[in-house]
């Protein structure tokens, strides 16, 4: 049995594929956290605050050199949601506001920032879940806001070109690479983008750690006030020992990529070629450069919620890409963007495979998910 099914109860006897919701943390960010649980505040002067100073800031070199960034330029957050919120609101008050430009198919933790700031423009998006044409970037703008890998598909973004484009017109690029980091390489500086959102406990890290990188220029303005730490761009004391974990993770996540992303991707193929072969009408959204793990359905007839409760009924975890905080399905907006139907959009699942799992795993999915859908359209057509 490995560590990390020792340490996380829930996975017992489950097939865990929803591991871009979160995946469990690594072994060594437990020992880390463990380790550290006791640092006190890293802003005090006495001997205390120097202790869990030295743990934060090797935290601080460890996650900057692992992300091709300088120290000074990572800034923890408490969520990838907070890491986003303070690159996009943060950049566009620092560009004294005006026009946005961003994509349809931005996780919430963007697109609602975007909203509220009015006056934007949106890049198409191609049936693939690709943006297909990034000409609005050649006319400066505020703030750009292009994700690296969607959530929902997997697919990844041409998000070099997107930076680049951005770049030349003077308008500076938050880049959402929260499905990104820990999954596929990850270059901030070769990047060039002004910031970019990073989330512990989608790489093996605690949840509730987020990573904003953020260049010395242009700085993100903050978006919370206060004690002024963390460059003053995110005010409040630091989680050490999240932090210390969060370091910990990322470091063994980036060594083990190479590796991993061939395992991972192996069994998310199997995972594919066993449902198209089992359910030939089902509608697969999947573009090629795509994240190693994600695997995304569309079964036209069937409601994702009786697919869901249908497969967890079996103990296996998966998730329909999109939900609201009500708990009430909606139509996804990323497959709006991309042209589907709400009804080939309602039977939406997504399957994303991660570390824990095994080819053991992917059987268990495959013998189940035909019956599984025949019952969930024989529940829509009721
Ligand atoms: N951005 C993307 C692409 C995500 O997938 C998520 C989480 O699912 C977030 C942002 C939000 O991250 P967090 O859960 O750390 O707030």
């Amino acid at each position: 049995m490995c560590a990390t099914r020792a340490c996380t109860p829930n996975l017992w006897g489950m097939v865990y594929l929803d591991h871009a919701a979160t995946t469990p943390m690594r072994q060594c960010a437990i020992d880390a956290w463990v380790e550290h649980a006791g640092v006190l505040n890293a802003g005090s002067q006495h001997a205390a605050g120097r202790q869990a100073n030295a743990v934060l800031a090797d935290a601080r070199e460890r996650i900057a050199s692992a992300l091709g960034a300088d120290p000074v330029e990572v800034v923890f957050t408490g969520s990838g949601t907070e890491a986003n919120n303070i690159g996009v609101r943060g950049l566009w008050s620092a560009s004294g506001g005006g026009r946005v430009v961003s994509t349809p198919i931005e996780h919430p933790a963007v697109l609602e920032v975007v909203k509220s700031l009015g006056q934007t423009e949106w890049l198409p998006v191609g049936r693939d879940g690709v943006v297909s044409d990034l000409s609005a970037l050649d006319t400066p703008a505020a703030v750009a806001a292009v994700m690296w890998a969607n959530n929902e598909t997997g697919a990844i973004q041409p998000v070099r070109e997107a930076v680049s484009r951005a770049g030349a017109a003077g308008t500076p690029v938050h880049v959402d690479a929260v499905q990104a980091v820990g999954h596929i390489p990850v270059h901030f500086h070769e990047l060039g983008a002004a910031t970019l959102a990073a989330s512990a406990h989608k790489f093996g890290g605690p949840r509730g750690t987020g990573i904003l990188l953020a260049r010395r220029s242009p700085a993100p303005q903050p978006v919370i006030l206060g004690g002024g730490q963390e460059r003053g761009i995110r005010s409040g004391t630091v989680d050490v020992a999240s932090v210390a974990a969060t370091a910990a993770a990322l470091e063994e996540a980036v060594a083990e990529m190479g590796q991993e992303q061939q395992r991972v991707a192996g069994l998310r193929d199997a995972v594919i070629a066993g449902v198209k072969e089992a359910v030939p009408e089902v509608i697969v959204a999947k573009h090629e450069p795509c994240l190693p793990g994600h695997a995304h359905f569309m079964f036209p007839g069937a409601n994702a919620d009786a697919l869901i409760m249908l497969l967890d009924a079996q103990g296996i975890q998966v998730s329909a890409g999109s939900a609201c905080a009500s708990g009430v399905l909606r139509m996804s907006h990323v497959l709006e963007a991309m042209g589907y139907s709400e009804r080939e959009a309602m039977g939406a699942l997504r399957v994303t495979v991660g570390r824990t799992n095994t080819s053991e795993d992917v059987e268990k999915f495959l013998a189940a998910i035909p019956e599984v859908v025949e019952r969930a359209r024989a529940a829509g057509a009721l």
